[in-house]
């Protein structure tokens, strides 16, 4: 399969035969004939499967028919439930569009208005947006949706979970009816089938990777080891070749800034990715790690979607989700488009669990293996009974004396993006507990 004989245009085979790309992806070759044919789209795949350009290529192909958009009018719109996949949205739209006269800009959260609104007012094709700051902007008046043509939702299971469903509806009741609609989701689960059925006109679907299923490619480890002693196991693990560019996940933001400060220390160069960050923090946070200014990025779950770094050979779970599914989530960053790739879990006895619950989802095995030097006082357990961490309170770790944590107040999970409505922060925060730290 060519993307050729996937009917795109000239200039965007030029774009991709620059970006290196010898063919497509599955959902890449599954959806663009679907999209091009102007119906609307239900996909299931996750971050890495080439998704972004699924709907890409398609909309700009769309796009370069038909006049530029107008003042404050877009003629396309896709919703992501972060900044930083909406950055990472818009850097694709760009290199594939470059042969293209067609004008693309973000609209998040966490930067000064003034100059969103200038850009739209000057008018541009394609806004990609996240869903709190285009309100803002609906309200302001500096944006008018009545011009859209196609509407993509990427990350729609995302954007839900961050509560974002009253702000969608608001932004859909804005667009014409008569419109594309793609909706891209790592599953197809109820309350997305629901989403698609209110707002989608017969869509198509097409799903490439089973739900809750990872890269083949990927090979996971667990490494047992007593919390009190687990950084010191990372150090060790990190050093096994300080120049490999590591992602860690960290379940808090606290958690997240103590390690950098605690890698730092020992001489690593690390950063933090999490929703207290500004976002010329986090920006320059993960360009540092492409560029590979630093070689270690420790990132909370929510902050970590979207980030879009190719092949990278290794993700270190510092500690497990508190849902099985954000693992899935994390290790979706390692074994890419077919590169091998390698997810490390260090687990302590309180997070066996959580263990459980992922061995259960993934219906795989995970090869559990003692690292010389960090043997575990008391081993992992599997069985039903498994003890899980109490939600909301902190392990102990690094032998601190209990009770010496200074107290933490660290907003709620949804800072990864911008503002979902308060009465749904509430329920996450029953339903997902765990979210309210990440
Ligand atoms: P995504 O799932 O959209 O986040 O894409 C994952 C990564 O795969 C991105 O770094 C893309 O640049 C890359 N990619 C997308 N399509 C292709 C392709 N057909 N061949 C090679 N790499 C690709």
């Amino acid at each position: 399969m060519s993307f050729e004989s996937l009917g795109l245009a000239p200039a965007l085979l030029r774009a991709l035969a620059e970006q290196g790309y010898a063919e497509p992806t599955p959902i890449q070759a599954a959806a663009i004939p679907v999209v091009l044919e102007g119906v609307d789209l239900l996909a299931a795949a996750q971050t890495g499967t080439g998704k972004t350009a699924a709907f890409s290529l398609p909309l700009l192909q769309h796009l370069m028919q038909g006049p530029p958009a107008g003042t404050r009018r877009p003629r396309a719109l896709v919703l992501t439930p972060t900044r930083e996949l909406a950055a990472q949205v818009h850097d694709n739209l760009r290199d594939y569009g470059k042969h293209l006269r067609i004008s693309s800009a973000t609209i998040f959260g966490g930067v000064s208005m003034g100059p969103q609104v200038q850009t739209l007012r000057r008018g541009v094709d394609i806004v990609i947006a996240t869903p709190g700051r285009l309100i803002d902007h609906m309200q302001q008046r500096s944006l008018d949706l009545s011009g859209v043509e196609v509407l993509v939702l990427d990350e729609a299971d995302r954007m839900l979970d961050m509560g974002f469903l009253p702000a969608l509806k608001r932004i859909l009741a804005a667009l014409p009816r008569q419109r594309q609609t793609l909706l891209f989701s790592a599953t197809f689960a109820p309350p997305i089938k629901a989403l698609a059925m209110q707002f989608m006109h017969e869509p198509r679907e097409v799903s490439v990777t089973p739900p809750n299923t990872v890269a083949t490619t990927v090979t996971h480890h667990v490494h047992p080891v007593d919390a009190a002693v687990k950084r010191d196991l990372l150090l060790h693990v990190l050093s096994q070749d300080s120049r490999r560019q590591t992602l860690v996940f960290s379940r808090t933001k606290h958690g997240a800034d103590k390690l950098v400060r605690y890698l730092e220390a020992a001489g690593m160069r690390a950063a933090a990715i999490h929703g207290n960050k500004s976002q010329n923090a986090r920006t320059r946070a993960l360009s540092d790690f492409k560029s590979g200014r630093i070689t270690v990025l420790v990132a909370t779950d929510i902050a970590a979607r979207g980030i879009d770094i190719d092949q990278l050979p290794i993700v270190i779970n510092f500690d497990l989700p508190m849902v099985a599914e954000d693992y899935v989530h994390r290790i979706g960053r390692t074994g890419r488009a077919g590169a091998d790739g390698m997810a490390v879990s260090l687990v302590s006895h309180e997070e066996s669990g959580l263990l459980r619950d992922i061995r259960k989802l993934l219906k795989q095995d995970i090869a559990i293996s003692n690292v010389p030097g960090f043997e575990p006082s008391q081993p992992l357990r599997l069985d039903a009974g498994a003890p899980r961490p109490v939600q909301g309170q902190r392990q102990p770790r690094q032998g601190r004396p209990q009770g010496s944590h200074r107290p933490h107040n660290q907003g709620h999970g949804h800072t990864g993006g911008d503002r979902p409505a308060e009465g749904n922060r509430k329920r996450q925060r029953r339903r997902r507990p765990a979210a309210s730290k990440a």
